[in-house]
């Protein structure tokens, strides 16, 4: 089954530290068996969940935020069997690199591409996409045959990035805040529906919530990204797996053109 499960949906300080929502990133099994940025409890998350980690074959770091990169190296010995046995990727962003010691680094492959780099992990065919706004990150596009997923990490809105986001089956947008909470590091629901507009992915699904954006309602937000966009919108939840090979019953009568 090729799925996506959110070992959290919590972003910013105050989330992170009460784990009101939880941190442990968003484990991807399509071609591969990827973790995308596991923050503080990847591991009891990823256990909790069912999802082995020894199975893994790569761990991707997006920046060098606590929220993202907590956890890479605890998630490195778990795919490497206590680092016995070099295997699986650790792709990185160049400058949080440091952040992970020499000796975990000397377990997996190491990559840090550059935004536009084109790269594989087994038969996974991944990009590297900008973000804007923010300490050096980077977004993820997966060219899965089960559909391209596209994962923004933390941005701001920028009409450059429109085209990496285009089509996309299912678009994941670090929406931090709630509408009408403008910052210029992070997405909020108003650009968050902007996105939804011009790029127009099959399903767009926000996480990463700060603690306003919880006080709202992520719920209640992303129906109205959905009414003001035409784009079927949720917020995630954690330990919500979507299934891509029945995503439309997962999603109900609305999602039936998956
Ligand atoms: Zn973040």
């Amino acid at each position: 089954m090729a799925s996506i499960t959110f070992l959290g949906t919590g972003g910013g300080r105050y989330v992170v530290l009460s784990q009101r929502r939880y941190s442990g990133g968003i484990f991807l099994d399509l071609e591969s068996r990827i973790l995308l940025d596991p923050g503080p409890g990847a591991l009891i998350r990823a256990l909790e969940f069912n999802i082995k980690p020894e199975k893994l074959d790569a761990i991707f770091v997006s920046h060098r935020h606590l929220d993202h990169y907590s956890d890479a190296e605890v998630m490195i010995e778990a795919m490497t069997s206590g680092t016995k046995k070099k295997r699986g990727s650790l792709v990185i962003e160049g400058n949080t690199l440091p952040y992970i010691s020499e000796y975990h680094q000397k377990a997996v492959d190491v990559l840090s591409p550059k935004a536009g780099d084109v790269f594989k992990i087994n038969d996974l065919k991944v990009q590297a996409i900008p973000t804007a706004g923010h300490v050096d990150s980077l977004g993820f596009r997966f060219h899965s045959k089960f559909g391209t997923v596209t994962y923004s990490s933390d941005t701001d809105l920028d009409e450059s990035l429109i085209e990496y986001y285009k089509n996309t089956r299912i678009l994941i947008l670090n929406c931090i805040f709630p509408s009408g909470k403008e910052i210029k590091t992070h997405l909020n629901v108003d650009k968050a529906i902007e996105i939804a507009q011009k790029a127009r992915p099959k399903l767009l699904v926000l996480t990463h919530f700060g603690m306003q954006m919880l006080n709202s309602n992520p719920k209640k937000e992303a129906e109205r990204v959905e009414k003001e966009s035409g784009v079927k919108t949720i917020a995630a939840r954690d330990g919500m797996t979507l299934d891509l090979d029945n995503l439309s019953r997962n999603m109900g009568e609305q999602a039936k053109l998956f």
